[in-house]
């Protein structure tokens, strides 16, 4: 795996490549940015880098026997096998802590709690972190560095938390931790402030269009249309079955044109319809991506500027409406839900303030 597989961050790509070619990693970073857009994949690629034999290098030589076996290791085959192997032992902390090589760590959260109950938002236990943090003072078995990747870094609890809080103040030198997060405002500000943060953007709607033509032949239209519901998340493109999202903005948009006019009860309704969909965070994406075309539109953007283009002309009503004249504190609002699904508030309340918001009170 090298850094110039993953698509778009040509910025991010191009300081992490710099700081391995002058053997500069720093001791705790932070890759912080939405989902699905190929964060994960660029720490496992400068992991690797910093593994390699042939290192201090922009990029991992893919040929020595470091590079090797990384390389079948982050697999995504060998990773899914990893994690239902897990998940045959969701008592003991430490199997989410994969050993991809005796000196790489990629430690993800449990989606399943101890007695093997299925959790709404993963969690990344405080054993894992001592276990971690023993491994993070030792030297390198084999290669000139350690790294410890930590997926979804937010899901760790307050003693997970606490503890890598330690391991970062003192790291050893050839030790290195990379934080992968989406929600990095779920992170303690002290954990935040020891790491060199390196943000993401989402991916430009066109490499979206075009890695969705590839990989799943779609047409270049719908393609397009595909890419703007996600966000500029790949990961989020890749994970829509064909209609669902389409049927997703349809009742989205039917809700933006009546929820002035509908009574609390109706509202309230449709609060609970929202709170019934498996994948919030999705839904509020695409909920945004209307918002943000109202502002557009308000602003004087012309329909081929949208990110749904297709149904201007329903947008252009609602830009017009009072509902339109909120239009950018509301795509706030559901930015701001979003981020506190992604902190365990409750769904309910959250869709309920939302659908408030929505209906202007
Ligand atoms: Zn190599």
């Amino acid at each position: 795996m090298r850094l110039a597989d993953v698509k778009g961050h040509e910025r991010v790509r191009a300081v992490l490549a710099r700081a391995l070619e002058r053997d500069r990693l720093p001791p705790a970073l932070l890759l912080d940015g939405p989902q699905g857009v190929g964060k994960k994949t660029l720490a496992l690629a400068a992991a690797q880098a910093a593994l390699c034999e042939a290192a201090p290098l922009p990029e991992p030589c893919g040929a020595c026997r470091t590079c090797r076996r990384v390389a079948a290791a982050i697999r995504p085959e060998r990773l899914s096998e990893l994690r239902q192997e897990a998940d045959r032992h969701p008592d003991e902390d430490v199997w989410r802590n994969f050993r991809l090589h005796p000196d790489l760590v990629l430690a993800e959260g449990w989606w399943l709690t101890r007695t093997g109950r299925p959790r709404t938002e993963p969690e990344i236990r405080v054993d894992q972190i001592r276990d971690l943090m023993g491994e993070i003072a030792g030297a390198p078995f084999e290669a000139r560095r350690r790294v410890f990747v930590i997926d979804d870094a937010h899901t760790m609890n307050d003693a997970a938390q606490n503890a890598l809080l330690k391991s970062l103040e003192e790291p050893p030198p050839r030790s290195h931790v990379i934080l992968v997060s989406s929600a990095a405002a779920g992170l303690r500000p002290t954990i935040r402030s020891r790491c060199q943060r390196l943000r993401f953007g989402p991916l430009p709607r066109l490499v979206v269009g075009k890695m969705l033509e590839r990989e799943r032949g779609l047409g270049a239209e719908a393609a397009r249309l595909q890419a703007a519901l996600a966000g500029g998340s790949l990961g989020a493109a890749l994970s829509f079955e064909p209609g669902t999202e389409l049927r997703r903005r349809e009742e989205l948009l039917a809700l933006l044109e009546g929820v002035a006019g509908a009574d609390a009860l109706t509202r309230m309704e449709a609060a609970e319809a929202l709170e019934q969909v498996e994948e919030p965070a999705l839904l509020l994406t695409t909920l945004r991506s209307l918002l943000r075309d109202l502002v557009a539109l308000r602003a004087g953007a012309t329909p081929d500027a949208l990110l749904n283009p297709d149904v201007a002309p329903r947008l252009a009503a609602l830009a017009a409406s009072p509902l339109g004249e909120r239009a950018l504190n509301l795509a706030e609002d559901a930015a701001q839900a979003r981020s506190a699904l992604r902190g365990f508030a409750s769904k309910l309340l959250t869709f309920d303030r939302l659908v408030e918001a929505l209906a202007g009170d």
